[in-house]
Order: structure tokens, then sequence, then C-alpha cells
């Protein structure tokens, strides 16, 4: 393998994934994506398989972070922080919701400052990735959509009868029907509709599989090395500055490796790993570096810092006649899902020639549930589960755009998924955990889900060793704009299940025991502002949405150029002017398509016919 490249792109995730695809559609320039995971495995393809790769070291980051004035209510006070460790990065371990944020989000990056990252700059490139699915459930616009490219995007089949209600329930509450990724998102009563979803035929859609998997990751000028852990960009001076003239990274093995670029090295490692990465290099905040022994070689304060995320609070509802059992999933999830220690069936295979015939009749069963889905897309394994959502404005939010998303779960999922990943603490959560999440109960959840927030994070680093994960502070609601506009969301996700149409109703809001004694609140009975302000503190969790730690205008310039280095450029959701107002899969995938074209045009590189 010869080890210098014309381009070498850092992190094959969302962003870096889809860079490395379109730059390599030139025969005539060679390109290095390093990335340290390695190519998914086959479960990260089931949609509801989604909890399965995280706190999994193979696919997973692992992080947590220190929630600031959120978390009181979850494991050890301490924030998950879940990001995709593997070709497709962040893209192969989300809940494949598939949402690009208002129009209003980009012309307010544009207008302050980010020129040529307006809604109308940046829809084209939504489109270009899109190979949208035809369905019957959701209203489209089609002149905001596209058909024919690498990305998949569906809406679930066969649509889960519960998440139809919730968005007729969301109409009988104000909000219109409509497609959120249309190019009007609505007025202030905003829009609601089941979730597009990045799944192709029941299966995930992320980067590795839409971009790289087969014919590209085999072109002759794309070399993919996987478990490479970038440490640093190296530097040297040149007439206007530094350079960067390459990387370095590890190997499983712990030995270190050098790359050269010709041209230019992108950093795509993520909201986390970007920032990282600059600042192991000697690139940010010279006091910090110098505190942990990192000689700072390019001061630029801004790195690691304006984290942005969203804070959701699960609402969680017994529902009977409604839910889906998370023991159906489980059936539908195929034989292996049903294995020790958590399922019914032996951990060895081997040993089920001896099974009793109830077990084997669930074996078969869940057997023939897998090939359907396997054969024909259809399955209740065909999303995450987080399969409605609603857009709207609380009126105490930011006026360009919407500031609340409700997300909709038509189950209650289970412990592994709320104590373990999410870190509730659900000896305090539930009055009783085993009971309210037994497999065969039917509940719902609703996600409460401000996303224009004002407070802001930062990502510090901890150590100059590139294996230590830097500290990640949320600072969650520091500041006061942001707790009122999550009670304003709460009381409209009541008002929505309120509003449940048909006569099977959802039951009461599970209220945890112990704020339910403080706030004197009475089961049927409006739960007071209090209240909810507490639940909020206590039990909310990131929406895995963490962004703008490079941000355009602070760390890199429109052009995605680190200010003050040439030849270096960050792409990833770490270079957004602030969040947008929906998940952010769709927005990364979008940088990296722009990115690559902004590259295209400074190198002249020609592209795929
Ligand atoms: C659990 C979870 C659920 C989510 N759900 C949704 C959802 O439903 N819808 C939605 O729109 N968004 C969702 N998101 C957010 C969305 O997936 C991210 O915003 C998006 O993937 C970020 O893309 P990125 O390119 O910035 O980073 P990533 O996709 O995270 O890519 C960064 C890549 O860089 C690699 N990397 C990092 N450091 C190094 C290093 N030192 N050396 C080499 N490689 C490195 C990583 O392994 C990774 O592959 C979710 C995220 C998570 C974690």
């Amino acid at each position: 393998m010869s080890d210098r490249f014309d381009f070498i792109v850092v992190g094959g995730g969302s962003a870096g994934a889809v860079i490395a695809a379109r730059l390599s559609e030139d025969p005539g320039c060679t390109v290095a994506l390093v990335e340290a995971g390695g190519t998914p495995p086959p479960h990260e393809a089931m949609p509801a398989a989604v909890g399965s790769l995280q706190l999994d070291p193979e696919t997973d980051w692992m992080y947590t972070a220190d929630p600031g004035n959120a978390g009181l209510g979850l494991v050890g006070n301490l924030m998950p922080v879940p990001r995709g460790k593997m070709l497709g990065g962040s893209s192969g371990i989300n809940y494949m919701a598939y949402v690009r944020g208002h129009p209003g989000d980009f012309d307010a990056w544009a207008e302050a400052g980010a020129t040529g990252w307006g809604y109308d700059d940046v829809l084209p490139y939504f489109i270009k990735s899109e190979d949208l699915a035809p369905s019957n459930e959701i209203s489209v616009d089609q002149e905001a959509h596209g058909i024919g490219g690498p990305l998949g995007v569906s809406v679930r089949s066969p649509v889960i009868p519960a998440s139809r209600d919730f968005v007729s329930a969301a109409e009988a509450s104000g909000i219109p029907r409509g497609d959120y990724n249309g190019r009007d998102r609505g007025g202030p009563a905003g829009v609601a509709s089941l979730f597009q979803t990045t799944t192709r035929r029941g299966m995930r859609s992320s980067t590795y599989h839409a971009f790289l998997e087969g014919a590209v990751e085999a072109r002759p000028n794309l070399t993919i090395i996987t478990h490479a852990l970038v440490s640093r960009i190296t530097l040297q001076d040149g007439p206007d500055g530094p350079v960067a003239t390459g990387v370095e990274y590890r190997d499983r093995a712990g030995k270190t490796h050098r790359l050269g670029a010709d041209r230019e090295v992108i950093v795509s490692a993520g909201a986390v790993g970007s920032p990282q990465i600059l600042m192991l290099s000697g690139i940010g905040p010279r006091r910090e570096l110098e505190a942990v022994d990192v000689e700072c070689l390019h001061e630029l304060p801004g790195v690691g810092k304006n984290l942005k995320d969203h804070l959701h609070c699960a609402l969680f509802f017994p529902a009977p006649g409604i839910g889906v059992p998370v023991a159906e999933i489980g059936v539908s999830a195929g034989p292996d899902a049903l294995r020790a220690p958590a399922g019914p069936l032996p951990a060895d295979p081997a040993e089920d020639a001896n099974l009793p015939p109830e077990l084997a009749g669930l074996k078969a069963e869940a057997e023939r549930r897998v090939a359907q889905w396997l054969e024909t897309g259809e399955s209740l394994v065909s999303s995450s589960l987080y399969d409605a959502v609603t857009f709207f404005s609380t009126g105490l939010g930011d006026a360009y755009s919407h500031d609340a998303q409700i997300g909709y779960v038509p189950c209650g999922y289970d412990k592994g998924l709320l104590g373990d990943r999410l870190r509730l603490d659900l000896s305090t959560y539930f009055e009783n955990a085993d009971e309210a999440l037994a497999p065969d109960k039917e509940s719902m959840i609703l996600l409460a889900n401000p996303v224009l927030p004002h407070s802001k994070g930062e990502i510090v680093l901890a150590s100059a060793d590139p294996t230590v994960a830097p500290e990640i502070r949320m600072n969650y609601f520091s500041d006061p704009h942001d707790l009122p506009v999550m009670v304003a969301v709460m009381r409209k996700a009541l008002q929505i299940v309120e509003n449940w149409p048909g006569d099977t109703k959802p039951g009461p809001l599970n209220v945890p025991p112990a704020l339910a004694r403080k706030h004197g609140y009475v089961e049927g009975q409006p739960p007071s502002d209090a209240l909810l302000e507490n639940m909020a503190l206590h039990y909310s969790t990131t929406v895995y949405h963490l962004c703008s730690t490079c941000r355009m205008g602070t760390v890199v310039d429109a052009e995605l150029r680190v200010m003050g280095i040439a030849g270096l450029r960050v792409a990833d959701a770490s270079v957004m002017p602030n969040i947008i107002s929906g998940n952010t899969n769709a927005t990364s995938i979008m940088i990296g398509e722009k990115a690559a074209d902004i590259l295209r045009a400074r190198h002249s590189l020609s592209k795929a016919a």
C-alpha cells in the first residue's frame, strides 16, 4: 500500500464516507479513508436491533458526559454519549429518522456568515443523496425529494397502527399533516407525519451501505484503512503559516503509521472526534492544550467550544391495546435475539435439538418472520420503532424555525435500552420497573424534544493520549431559555395523548414516584409546571445530535478550511454554525456532499457519469 494520497479523509461516518465516495469518482485522484472502527457487523442492517450496537466497543465509542443541570435521575448522573465506530459512523448506530431541518435553519446559517449554506444552496445536496421509495402513508413534496441517489429513504412497512393514531392525535391537537422535509415546513402550527427513515426495503441505509459498499469500496483509487485511530494531523511550516501534510494513525496493535497528503486532509471524525484530533495536533485553545502537555502549534480558541445537542424527555404511558409488546419485536428479530441470557432459547444453537415443543414452535415462528423480513423488507423489525413525529413552535423560541419536536415510539422498549443504554435509573423512574417493562406489556413513549436550545457545552482535551476520551461537558439547561421550552413541549405531548383517536385510550402518564410525592401529583390530574420541570431535570436524555464544535465562522470558513492552516478542512456535524431544528444525520450527509463539491471545484476533479 502506498503511503501517499491526494486526499486523506479521517473518519468514515455520515459525512466522511460520502466525501471519500464522491472524491474517488475521479479515477485520476487517490483517496485514503482512515477509520477507527471496522466494517459494520451483520445485525447493524436490522433497524430494530439498533440498541445492540450501543455499549459494544466494536461499534460504539461509548462516551459519557457531564450533563450540566440535567441528568439528576441518570445512573451515576452521567449522560451516555454513544457514537458510531465503524464505516458509516453514527449513521450505522442511529435510529434512522430522516430529517433535514427547517428551511429557516439554513437561512439563519447563511445570515450569520456561512455564505453558500442557505436553504436554496443546500437543498440540491439533500436531493442528490436521496432515493425516496414511494409510500401512500405520507404526503410528499416531490420537488424537494430525490429518487435514484445512493441513500435509501422510506417509510416503514407495515406501518404500526398506533403510529398512524399519533399523527391523527397531533392533527386533532392543531398540527397539520404534511411533508416535514418539504420546501415549506409550515408556520408555527407545524407539521405531523410518520417518519421518513434512512432504510431501503426494511434495512438500514447507513452511509457505508449507501455510499461505499460494493463497487465503490473496490475502486483502485480508494484505499480504506479500518481499525486505524488517527492520533494527529502532521503539520509543517509554509510561507503563510502551517500546512497540513498528512496524518499519523495507530493500528490495532498500537503501531504508529504515517500517511502523506499531496492535496488536502479532510477531518470528518464527528463532533467529538474532530475537535479532539485538531487539539491532539496542536490546533486549539492554547491554555487547554498546554494543560495536557500538547504543544500549541496554532492557537484557535473555538475548537471544541459551542457544543450543541438536543435533549428529550421521555413520557412513558402504559397503552394496552395500542402499544407493541417488546416480546413480539424479539420474535420478529429471529432466533438469535431470543437466546439466553435474556431470552428463552439456549445460548448455544447446538442445544436446540432438545427444545420442548413450545420453544421449538417459538423458534420456528422467529425463523419464519426473519426470513420474511429478509425477503420482503416487511416486518416489525424494519424500523427502530421511532416511527412518527411532529414539529411546531412553542411560541417561546426563535421565530426563524420550529423550536419543538415530539417523536413517537409505539412500544415501551426494555430495561436494556432504558436502563443500560439511556442510563435512566429504573428504580426511581418506575414504581416497579419489572412490571412496567415486562416483555408482554403494551406501552408507548412520546419524546418531548426542544430543538433550538440556547445552552452550549464544550469538548475539552483530557490527555495527549489519543486513546483517552476527551471530556464532554454538555451544560444542558445552563441557559434559562431552555427549561420553559421543555415544559411547553411536554405539555403539548400530553395534549396529543388526550386527543388520541378511537375508543382505546392510552393509560396515565408514568410519573416517577418520588417526584409525584414531592409535587403532590394526583394520577389523572394535569401535572404542575414544577413537576414537569423536575421530570426534565431528572430524566431527559441526549438525542445524540452533538454538533458545532468546529463550527463555521469560528474554526472553519464557509469552504470548511481550518482558519490559518493550509490543506486542512473539517467536514461533518461539527461544522454546523448552529444546531438545526431536527435530527442531524441528513444534514451531516449533506455537509459531506457539499464538501466534496467544494473540493472537486477547487482541485478540478471530474465526477462519475
Ligand atoms: C445512537 C444515535 C442515534 C441517532 N439517531 C439519529 C436519527 O434517528 N436520525 C438522525 O438524523 N440522526 C441521528 N443521530 C445523529 C446522527 O447519526 C449524527 O449527527 C451523524 O451521524 C453525525 O455524522 P458525522 O459525520 O458528524 O459523524 P459520525 O457519523 O459519527 O462519523 C465520525 C466517524 O469518525 C470516526 N472517527 C472518530 N475519531 C476517529 C479517529 N481518531 N480516527 C479515525 N476515525 C475516527 C468514527 O469512528 C466515525 O466512523 C443519532 C446518533 C446516535 C449516536
